[in-house]
């Protein structure tokens, strides 16, 4: 590659770009990197297409999340390292114009988006490279990944094809974090000249600011502006010696790539930091780019860490101050007062129920949480018409997904405009809400991702209260997996949360529950709508080498 392939007319080199040389030449067929932006991933995996290409006959599938931007990658980015080489550009099939396909040699290579309106591409492919995996539509993907399905094998591991997939992380567990923490998790360790000790610096702990004594995660844009915190002067700390790092981090022959789990070997994987990359990623700057970026972003982008927080989960310190007591008055009271009462009911292998009574403020009281099992003789429409009868509820809200059959039995046996069966849609029509109620057909539509942010966030906000007891623990964990992801699409933020693969059927009969309020009260939630979606901010996806 060094040989054949230039750079802005000069020869590919990886001056400053070493930590690249590994994963350039790592010939396993799976591959997954976790990357933060300014590191040169996505024009070393263009250069290594060109490569592969010209030397074997292969059918390249490169997927970036949507079409329009794949083009760009290719019009922009590929084809210009074509036409710096003579060979490679002697072997480019000139009379295909198209920028979704190039033809190299005996080689095909597709540039492909994966968005929700994507087009499947139904050949089969030897190479599928995932270049900003975690902001692809999931579904898309899966469709891309079956094309490997008929690829040939490896003969050491015995994977069908060459799979590569980096990204920016986005929330741990998801996307290429999911997939590296199932890899052989290689870091690029840096040994301090000073006392010969190889580490990881971490962000959090080894990263210092002359002046400022706190912690790192709370060191924000609004602190760079202050007097004596000298942030001109940051560094990196050695682990051991304390001395600053850079001259270490700079050093290649002081830098190697180290698996944390050398025993697993189907799959290879990488994490880069800024400070691999150090000379485009001054330590100084790290910090300077809080300026510009929600935090999430800047440890996402910037840092290149998964990163979790109010916006994307609920928060499990919620659950500290569950309030029996209160409960315990609150149900005598409500013997003889049960007015505002709604019940949402997930329906599935195991049912779930919750009941919610909305109070002063517009909080809303989890009275009862239930786990619901069918058995002959006993629906799960006769158990919920138990709870009916008991709270009289103003509004019930079920699942109408998988079975609707519970639903209507329910719509027909109480009184009209009292039950609805609900439909998760990817949007609603109504722009200041996210459902629509059809009162003849005792049908709710309901925006998913839009309704799960406004649980999310009236949870994270205190706005939702919890009993003790066992069973909130189990919706503790059912809140805890349910995750929100934020993928930059052609018309701005796309908001999904993705199924996760332990249990959440109870956040979603509290969304049910959130629903039937909604359907109550519908004003409390028109004007200032929660759950509104997260400003877009100034992010470029893609990894480029800053000049
Ligand atoms: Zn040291």
């Amino acid at each position: 590659m060094t040989n054949n392939l230039k750079l802005d007319g000069r020869p590919y080199s990886f001056k400053h770009h070493e930590m690249q040389i590994a994963i350039a030449s790592d010939q396993h067929p799976h591959k997954v990197v976790t990357k933060c932006s300014q590191v040169g991933l996505t024009e070393l995996e263009l250069r290594l297409v060109a490569a592969i290409a010209a030397v074997t006959r292969s059918r390249i599938i490169y997927v970036l999340p949507s079409a329009r931007f794949s083009e760009k990658v290719s019009a922009d980015r590929f084809y210009p390292i074509l036409k710096d080489s003579p060979l490679l550009f002697s072997m480019l099939h000139t009379n295909v114009k198209s920028a979704a396909m190039r033809k190299i040699g005996n080689s095909t290579v597709y540039f492909v988006g994966a968005s929700t309106d994507s087009q499947a591409i139904s050949i089969p492919a030897t190479h599928l490279i995932i270049d900003e995996e975690n902001f692809c539509d999931a579904e898309v993907l899966g469709k891309f990944n079956s094309r490997l399905r008929h690829a040939a094998e490896d003969p050491v591991t015995g994977l069908r094809g060459v799979r590569q997939r980096f990204s920016t992380p986005t929330i741990p567990k998801y996307g290429v974090s999911k997939q590296y923490d199932a890899s052989d998790m290689k870091k690029y360790h840096v040994k301090c000249k000073k006392c010969n000790t190889w580490q990881i610096p971490s962000y959090y702990k080894d990263y210092v600011i002359p002046g400022y004594d706190g912690e790192i995660a709370l060191f924000s844009a609004q602190d760079l502006t202050h007097p004596t915190y000298l942030v001109d002067k940051a560094y990196v700390k050695c682990q051991k010696c304390g001395t600053d790092l850079w001259a270490s981090l700079m050093d290649p022959d002081c830098r190697q790539w180290v698996a944390e789990k050398p025993s697993i070997i189907d799959l290879s994987g990488y994490q880069v930091s800024p400070i691999d990359v150090p000379f485009y990623n001054k330590i100084p700057s790290i910090f300077k780019q809080l300026e510009g970026y929600t935090k999430q972003d800047h440890r996402n982008f910037v840092v290149g860490l998964a990163h979790e927080d109010a916006n994307n989960s609920f928060l499990m310190s919620i659950f500290d101050n569950t309030e029996m007591s209160h409960f315990i008055s609150l149900l005598n009271a409500a013997r003889t007062t049960l007015s505002n009462i709604r019940i949402g009911v997930d329906i599935g292998k195991t049912s779930h129920i919750v009941v919610l009574q909305k109070r002063s403020n517009n909080s809303l009281w989890v009275l009862h949480l239930a786990t619901l099992v069918s058995a002959p003789g006993r629906t799960i429409a006769s158990l919920v018409q138990v709870y009916i009868d008991v709270f009289k509820p103003d509004m019930t809200v079920v699942d109408a997904g998988p079975d609707f059959s519970t639903s209507q039995t329910l719509i027909h046996d109480n009184q009209y405009g009292t039950v609805f069966g609900c439909e998760y849609r990817r949007s609603v029509p109504e722009a200041y809400s996210y459902i629509e109620l059809k009162d003849e057909d005792g049908v709710v539509k309901a925006d998913r991702s839009g309704v799960l942010s406004t649980v999310m966030e009236l949870h994270n906000k205190a706005k939702i209260h919890y009993p003790d007891g066992s069973e909130v623990q189990v919706l503790k964990e059912h809140l805890e997996v349910t995750k929100k992801v934020v993928r930059k699409g052609e018309m701005g933020d796309v908001v999904t949360f993705p199924k996760p693969t332990q249990p959440d059927h109870y956040a979603h009969a509290l969304a049910y529950a959130v629903i039937a309020d909604m359907a109550a009260d519908k004003e409390d939630y028109l004007g200032q709508p929660v759950g509104v979606l997260p400003s877009i901010s100034g992010v470029t996806i893609g990894s480029k080498v800053q000049q």
